[in-house]
């Protein structure tokens, strides 16, 4: 099963993506993920994606598109794979099919998750993440059990630079920009499945479910 998951800032990609893969054990590829981790690590390529994500702005695609064909190679992909926050531009979307057509894959779904634009402020705003495991909160709509700690681990919480208001806000105009023409892409391959991301988090996850069952 490859599925890639798209959705504005703060749609609920993270927060599904853990469920998928909890139910479906599909690796999870999240650019943004493999972003943190490379700054983390101090590498040369995080230390220049930092440089982007820290202002809101993306990430230059052809940094993103090396990531996404060195991890796509791996033998755990064979399974299958779900990629989050991939691709978010048109030429990321066409490098990705030059890469599955050499790999001999497909995509099997797009699933978007569609969000009313005055809920993902508060949601990216209000959003907090475990340091160890990566784990997604927030702080009204899915609170940990203990404030401050990960419910799965025990780690502790914290709130990502990029959601503080200020980039949040730079972070949605430069997403909105590319999303309506990589919908298209995708419509147009007849991949595009979109759900409604304005309910809560199972529900949204039972929509997600039906979709991905459908396909199996
Ligand atoms: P994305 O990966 O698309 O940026 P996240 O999964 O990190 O989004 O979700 C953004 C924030 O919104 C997180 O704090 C998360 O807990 C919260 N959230 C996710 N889905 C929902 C939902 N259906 N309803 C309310 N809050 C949600
Ligand atoms: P969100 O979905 O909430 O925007 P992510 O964790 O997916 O957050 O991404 C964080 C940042 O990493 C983005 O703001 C951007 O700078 C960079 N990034 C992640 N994925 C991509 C991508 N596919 N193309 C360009 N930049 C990306
Ligand atoms: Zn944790």
């Amino acid at each position: 099963m490859n599925i890639v998951l798209m959705g504005l800032p703060g749609a609920g990609k993270g927060t599904q993506a853990e469920k998928i893969v909890d139910q479906f054990q599909i690796p999870h590829i999240s650019t943004g993920d493999m972003f943190r981790s490379a700054i983390k690590e101090g590498t040369k390529m995080g230390l220049e994606a930092k440089s982007y994500m820290d202002q809101g702005l993306l990430v230059p695609d052809e940094v993103v598109i090396g990531i996404v064909n060195e991890r796509l190679g791996k033998d755990d992909c064979n399974k299958g794979f779900l990629l989050d926050g991939f691709p978010r531009t048109v030429a990321q979307a066409e490098a990705l099919d030059l890469l599955l057509e050499k790999l001999n894959k497909d995509i099997d779904a797009v699933v978007y998750i569609e969000v009313d634009q005055n809920s993902l402020m508060q949601r990216l705003t209000g959003r907090r993440i475990c340091r160890d495991c990566g784990a997604t909160y927030h702080v009204i709509y899915n609170p940990p059990k203990v404030e401050g700690t990960c419910d799965k681990c025990g780690g502790e919480l914290y709130q990502r630079d990029d959601d503080k208001e200020e980039t949040v806000a730079t972070r949605l105009e430069v997403n909105l920009k590319q999303v309506e023409p990589l919908l298209s892409y995708y419509q147009k391959k007849e991949v595009l499945q979109s759900i409604d991301g304005n309910q809560d988090i199972n529900k949204v996850f039972e929509s997600v479910e039906k979709i991905l069952r459908g396909l199996a």
